[in-house]
Order: structure tokens, then sequence, then C-alpha cells
């Protein structure tokens, strides 16, 4: 009898433990916390209830101004092979500007129609990006060496001892040779080049790839709105 009542029991304690709702702790929903908080009178500082809770955090989107000069000019040319290094720089040069101002950032944009010696090229292109307010300095050029139907790739220059430039160098390097499939040649420092030398704010010099190459000028060509786009990105992010 009593084996009886206690196997009873435990009968007993199984069925109410499987019954026994399962109790998963959910977090309460927004609309639940936005009825309970407006009910409390609770009101955020410019005197609305928040509809969320935790109340969303107000992002404040960062912006930045940039400074943005196509290499060389009309009347001074840069490298010429399978690609035009100044009507391209051009190119990309405007399509980034197109793509950081549709993103809510100030860019100004540069191109020498005037100068005629080496010299007053880039002393013109550097006094318009000193007397400019911006966080950045970036000129787009393309590089050059030999013909060659091989790829050989992306890079961005910055000067000696500036780390911030250094990081956007890099940044920018990897955006291009994803967007482009460029190789990515190393990041390296250049002092011997005036916009580097001399520019103020933080200066970068892409060398997008190769007008030489036959395999980055076809990679160029393909890829062109994925490398403004992801040059762009990268100099803000
Ligand atoms: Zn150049």
């Amino acid at each position: 009898m009593e084996k009886l009542v206690k196997l009873l029991k435990a009968v007993i304690r199984w069925l109410k433990y499987v019954r026994e709702p399962v109790l998963v702790h959910r977090p309460p929903s927004d609309d639940f916390m936005a009825r309970q908080m407006s009910q409390m009178r609770v009101t955020q500082e410019d005197g609305t209830v928040p509809t969320s809770y935790p109340p969303k955090p107000i992002q404040e989107e960062k912006t930045m101004q940039i400074s943005i000069s196509s290499g060389h000019g009309l009347r001074v040319r840069g490298a010429a092979g399978i690609l035009d290094e100044v009507k391209e720089a051009r190119r990309v040069t405007d399509r980034v500007a197109e793509i950081l101002r549709a993103n809510g950032h100030a860019v100004n944009v540069f191109h020498d129609d005037s100068s005629t010696t080496v010299a007053q090229n880039i002393n013109w292109l550097v006094a318009q990006h000193n007397r400019s307010d911006r966080d950045l300095d970036v000129s787009v050029h393309f590089n050059a060496f030999q013909p060659t139907d091989g790829p050989m790739g992306t890079e961005v220059l910055h000067r000696t001892g500036d780390g911030v430039a250094a990081g956007a160098a890099a940044r920018v390097t990897g955006a291009m040779a994803r967007a482009g499939g460029f190789r990515a040649r190393a990041v390296q420092p250049r002092d011997n080049l005036g916009f580097l030398l001399n520019c103020q704010q933080t200066p970068i010099l892409l060398e997008v790839c190769f007008v030489d190459s036959r395999a980055d000028a076809d990679l160029y060509n393909q890829n062109f709105e994925a490398i403004c786009q992801g040059i762009a990105g990268a100099l803000v992010g």
C-alpha cells in the first residue's frame, strides 16, 4: 500500500511537471514598452514618448570634408598607354566626389586646366587643397611602368610619419583591389612628391592602376563604378 501511494505521488509529480508550461524569457515587445512608458508619462528630452525600449540612441551621422583633385593637368599631361592618365583621373575624381556628396559629405574638386609646366601644376593643386576646408587631401593618379599584358596593381602613397594617412592609404588600397580585382601593391611612404610634401591635411595619392598594363586596363574598364564606390567608402570609413 505504502509503495502504491509512493508510486501515485511520483506519477502526480511527473504529470505536474510535464503539464507545467515552459517559461521562456522574452524581452518585452517595443509596442508593449511604448504603452507602458506612455502610461508612465516617460518622455524624452524633446518631450516625445520613446517608441522603443531601450530608447534608440540618436546616431550622429559622421560626415567628412574631402578635397580631391585629379593628377597633372589638361596641358601638363600624365602617363599615357592603353589608358590616358589625365582623362581617367578626372573621371574617377568626379565620380568619387558625386558618390561622397550623395552620402552627405562635403567635397571640393580640383582639376588643373591652365598650368603649362609641372611646377605650376603642382603649386596650383597644392594651393587649392591648402586653402580649402577639409579633413583629407586626396590626389588621383594612374601609374605607368612598361607595356605589359600582365597585371600590375593598385597602390596608395602617403608621406613618412603620417599614421592617419597610412591608415587611409591601406583602406583605399584594399578597397580598390577588392572592387577592381587588382593586385594590391604594398602601401609605402614616398617623400619626393610635391603633393604629399606640401598638402597639409593628411595627403594621400592614389595610383588606381597601371595605364600600360592590359590586364589592369581591362579590370578598370569593367569595374569602374565599383572602384569609385570602393574609394568613396574607404575615404570616409
Ligand atoms: Zn600621375
